[in-house]
């Protein structure tokens, strides 16, 4: 299959690979056709990694800062810190989208699972706070919310008038992806579209034109991709498979992927 020049990995961790790996990835995924990549951030050390990674390959990778919600709280001083020096980012007018923000539904079940109680207040506060900077400077909104966290995360985004979210691997009842879709928020798939039978119902009948791929690298997939490195290049086989479930070509199911990665992230 030729997809040249119609890949856009569109959720990365790029500053937690090796430099050296990093390097030979990225030049393969721009030989196979990934046009580009938003590299999403965790918090303040790791915006400023992905930073330069964006002025290392400009018009390649689109930086998105924010503070990840699967770590313990942050401090209110470090957040005030890292929420003016994205409004710097944004006063130089450099390119950049938020995120990822969101809630810690891993960290939240685990610990529920093993009978502790949490209390999340402080991560809804958080998101808050970035829900409201997205809205203020325009910015397209990177989330980690899924299942009942992703419809409380709407009810934010809807508070701060939010309307360019995006929803990073995102599963949920069919309820939450009704909410969703009717708002017109973007999700993205990794490559567990091909072995997750929840995934493969969202990727056949959630809206083509509010879908995108990622892979979140370097978090590891399983199924084909048990034991292998993370690559943009995955998204080639979530591609394929997305085509197969949705009955269509998969030339025409990648060019209406980047086009809407494109559309959402203002891209060329
Ligand atoms: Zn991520």
């Amino acid at each position: 299959m030729n997809m040249d020049n119609g890949l856009i990995e569109t959720h990365i961790h790029l500053e937690k690979y090796p430099k050296s790996e990093r390097d030979a990835m990225l030049e393969e995924a721009r030989q196979g056709g990934v046009e580009a990549i938003v590299a999403v951030s965790m918090d303040m050390a790791s915006c400023e990694r992905t930073r330069e990674l964006a002025l290392e390959y400009p018009g390649f990778v689109l930086p998105a800062y924010g503070w990840h919600p699967e770590q313990p709280l942050a401090e209110p001083d470090e957040l005030e810190a890292l929420i003016g020096w994205i409004r710097e980012r944004h006063a130089a007018g450099e390119a950049f989208a938020v995120g990822e923000v969101g809630l810690p539904y891993y960290t939240r079940t685990e610990l529920e699972a093993a009978g502790e109680t949490f209390d999340e207040s402080g991560y809804v506060q958080i998101l808050r706070q970035f829900a409201s900077l997205a809205a203020e400077l325009d910015r397209p909104l990177i989330l980690h919310a899924v299942y009942e966290d992703a419809s409380k995360a709407a009810a934010v985004l809807r508070e701060f008038g939010v309307k360019r979210a995006h929803f990073h691997w995102y599963k949920g009842d069919a309820e939450t992806t009704r909410l969703l879709a009717e708002a017109g928020y973007m999700i993205s798939l990794t490559p567990d579209v091909l072995y997750e039978p929840e995934i493969q119902e969202l990727a056949a009948h959630y809206p083509l034109e509010q879908l995108m791929t990622e892979t979140d690298g370097p978090w590891p997939f399983e199924g084909p991709f048990a034991g292998q490195a993370t690559h943009p290049l995955m998204m080639r086989s979530s591609i394929q498979e997305i085509a197969r479930l949705r009955g269509l070509g998969e030339q025409e199911t990648a060019a209406a992927l980047a086009d809407n990665a494109r559309q959402f992230y203002g891209l060329e």
